[in-house]
């Protein structure tokens, strides 16, 4: 069976019948070649609006879409996909969830027609030691994903599968799952962390749309560029203890940590990039990371 039909099977077989195509879904992503080992990215998405609107935060995505090598595959680390265990998307057609309210009806319609990647949604899976990681079949593509993977891909030819944060975990736990990805690096598939350094919803001005932070969302927002161009992880990783601007600038974790799994992905002598580095609505910076 080739490639192709076996997508197609897989689209028609039940999870509980999923066991029985495991061992040659196996055999066939054994064969996916090395390739030359991918960046790394954090991306600041910010409001779901950039997914439609022009600005110079989309233009930046779309330059450094155009910049990479073209992967097989993204596997995308979402603030918006919080669950009780871990889990990968893994079905061959992910929807687009609209997991927001209060927008225009343009967002709300708005299609990211990637194809999913149930072979290395498998190969993910095999390749954690440290935690049974589940197979979904039922998210999609959350906003903080496609909003950014539209201006990175616009084509949307390029396969999207998503890793769950399990909210159950700590700081440390997420930072060392990362590394357990890192092989994914050497079989085309660019792993994007999705979230905000600082994200502070009770506090957003909606008199500042663009530019302009709190003195302590500035502050926050240069301790963290600062500890990760001097690879101080340990400390980010304990970011509670980093003082009272990063305590307000990460109200709670699902935003954070992403940035962790970046930068658990980072390799000894690679270099890290910031970019969209500003911040926004008083209380969110858009600073973005890549790493190569
Ligand atoms: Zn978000």
């Amino acid at each position: 069976m080739d490639r192709k039909d076996f997508i197609k099977t897989l689209a028609l077989i039940p999870i509980g019948g999923l066991t029985m195509q495991l061992s040659s879904l196996k055999s066939i992503t054994d064969k996916f070649e090395r390739t030359s080992r991918m960046p790394v990215l954090f991306l600041g998405h910010g409001s779901p609006m950039n997914a439609i609107e022009e600005n110079d935060y989309t233009r930046k995505f779309r330059e450094i879409g155009k910049s990479l090598p073209k992967p097989r595959a993204v596997l995308c680390v979402s603030a918006h996909w919080e669950t009780n265990g871990t889990f990968v998307t893994a079905m061959p057609k992910p929807q687009t969830i609209h997991d927001f309210g209060g927008f225009p009806k343009a967002l709300n319609e708005f299609q990211y027609p990637a194809m999913g990647s149930p072979e290395f949604a498998l190969q993910t899976k095999e390749i954690i030691h440290s935690v049974d990681v589940g197979l979904d079949q039922e998210w999609g593509l959350d906003h903080g994903c496609w909003s950014v993977l539209c201006h990175l891909f616009p084509d949307a030819d390029v396969p999207v599968y998503q890793l769950s944060l399990n909210y159950k975990k700590d700081a440390q736990w997420h930072y060392e799952l990362a590394k357990e990805l890192s092989a994914l690096r050497d079989k085309g598939v660019l792993i994007v962390g999705s979230g905000n350094m600082v994200h502070n919803l009770r506090m957003v001005s909606w008199q500042t749309p663009q530019g302009g932070g709190y003195d302590w969302a500035i502050e926050a927002n240069d301790i963290f560029k600062n500890l990760i161009s001097s690879n101080e992880h340990q400390r980010l990783i304990q970011y509670q203890s980093l003082g009272k601007a990063v305590q307000l600038a990460v109200p709670s974790a699902d935003h954070y940590l992403p940035l962790l799994y970046t930068l658990g992905l980072k390799g000894e002598k690679e270099s890290v990039e910031f970019f969209n580095d500003r911040t926004d609505m008083g209380s969110i910076s858009m600073t973005s990371v890549l790493i190569h």
